[in-house]
């Protein structure tokens, strides 16, 4: 059986546009990139909207596979967009592509319209998933036009088909059988459209992780003039057992995991952040900190008698004591702090998501480990906003991705 082990998304705005029309969804096992177009922020509207019809993810689809779930959402999504531009006239012609990825037991859905492309790295190869719905790729199909030609063709953005015009809209969607080690990127034109697909398969083969893959995708459409918005969505798959060791999973993800890191949200399966792990974690973590007042109740008993105790046997005595204590304590928060998240500061100043616990244990233990480097950087943020964002409350992991999708799309919507 296959998870995703880890992913990783970003989007940024290029060096020419003034906004950001791409959406993004990465909460596994469901990924999703959607490039809008369309004047007076209906490109961004109509992204928005085909990244939010899979919020709901696909398990209320009783029945129906990855691939005819993703499928429903890309309908849903259409008739969406579709609605709202025949209600507006300000946003009529809006538009988006969409490209959708499910992860399933043993194999990846992929559904899309328009020219935002999947492709897979499996050992050191290299391969495009989707065909674009593009009129550059159409004429190439048709033998009216070679690869060459279409990658400098002046309409080589004209899309032919897009959710939001049309009330009905053809999907395109297949099903992959996935293979552990596997790692598939999503992308919008804006990274294509810059950097060719010999360029993207050697950043992500030399990488050594998906965040600095990611991060390389971005910078290279940038350094090669940053035409368009770019963005990209990465994830890894590996296998799991048929039935995991819970204790030892624990443990592994309890460990800071330091340089590695994951989008919040990026672990399923056997460790998914349940309403009742977040209430267990928090009851360990108010465990953790009542059993942490009781030295000073036990200082306070031995102060009642202190002329019938040697100091060496109150050295002792105090030495027993906090092993008692503090070993139960830090194994608790030990615990805790896997399935916790909280926000802060990263190194570098950009709002940051932390797996753990906000404290340190003696001898330089860290409770925490970074989890996923927003773009957004805390002195962008208005001051009253950084106070409340950055007070390190405990946080289930859906609620922190959460908060850091609003801030990363308010932040672009401000820009
Ligand atoms: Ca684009």
């Amino acid at each position: 059986m296959l998870r995703v082990a880890e992913s990783f998304d970003l989007s940024d705005t290029g060096r020419q546009r003034r906004a950001n029309e791409d959406s993004r969804f990465a909460r596994a096992p469901l990924f999703v990139v959607a490039d809008g177009m369309g004047g007076a922020q209906a490109g961004e509207i109509a992204s928005r909207l085909a990244v939010e019809a899979f919020e709901p993810g696909l398990a209320d689809q009783g029945g129906l596979s990855p691939e005819q779930g993703l499928r429903e959402r890309v309908t849903e999504a259409n008739e969406r967009i579709h609605a709202l531009a025949q209600r507006d006239r300000a946003r009529q012609g809006m538009g988006t592509t969409v490209t959708a990825a499910a992860v399933g037991e043993h194999d990846v859905a992929v559904a899309h319209v328009g020219d935002s492309r999947a492709y897979r790295l499996r050992e050191g190869v290299f391969e495009r998933l989707t065909e674009d719905h593009s009129l550059v790729e159409e004429l190439m199909r048709q033998g009216k036009l070679t690869p060459e030609e279409a990658s400098a063709h002046p309409q080589r953005s004209i899309i032919t088909r897009a959710l939001g015009p049309e009330p009905e809209v053809q999907v395109d969607s297949h099903t992959w059988p996935a293979e552990p080690g596997d790692v598939y990127l999503l992308c919008s034109d804006g990274l294509t459209s810059m950097v060719s697909e010999g360029e993207i398969g050697e950043l992500l083969r030399d990488a050594g992780s998906l965040k600095e893959a990611g991060r390389g995708l971005v910078a290279a459409a940038n350094e090669a003039g940053g035409r368009d918005n770019v963005t990209v969505v990465l994830f890894r798959l590996e296998a799991v057992g048929a039935a995991p060791a819970e204790g030892a999973t624990a443990e592994h993800d309890a460990t800071p995991t330091g340089e590695e890191p994951t989008m919040v949200g990026a672990r399923p399966g056997a460790e998914d952040l349940t309403a009742d792990a977040v209430r267990s974690a928090v009851a360990d973590d108010e465990a953790a900190r009542a059993r942490r007042i009781e030295p000073r109740a036990a200082g306070q008993e031995e102060a009642g008698e202190p002329a019938r105790r040697s100091p060496l046997r109150r050295t002792l005595v105090a030495l027993i004591v906090t092993a008692l204590i503090a070993v139960p304590v830090a194994i608790a928060a030990w615990l805790a702090a896997g399935s916790v998240y909280f926000v802060g500061a990263s190194e570098d100043g950009f709002v940051a998501v932390y797996r753990g616990l906000p404290y340190d244990l003696p001898l330089g233990m860290d409770l925490y480990g970074e989890s996923y480097v927003s773009g957004v950087p805390v002195r962008s943020l208005p001051r009253a906003r950084r106070v409340t964002l950055l007070d390190h409350t405990l946080r289930s992991r859906d609620d922190a991705a959460d908060l850091m999708r609003t801030l990363e799309t308010g932040e672009l919507g401000a820009r």
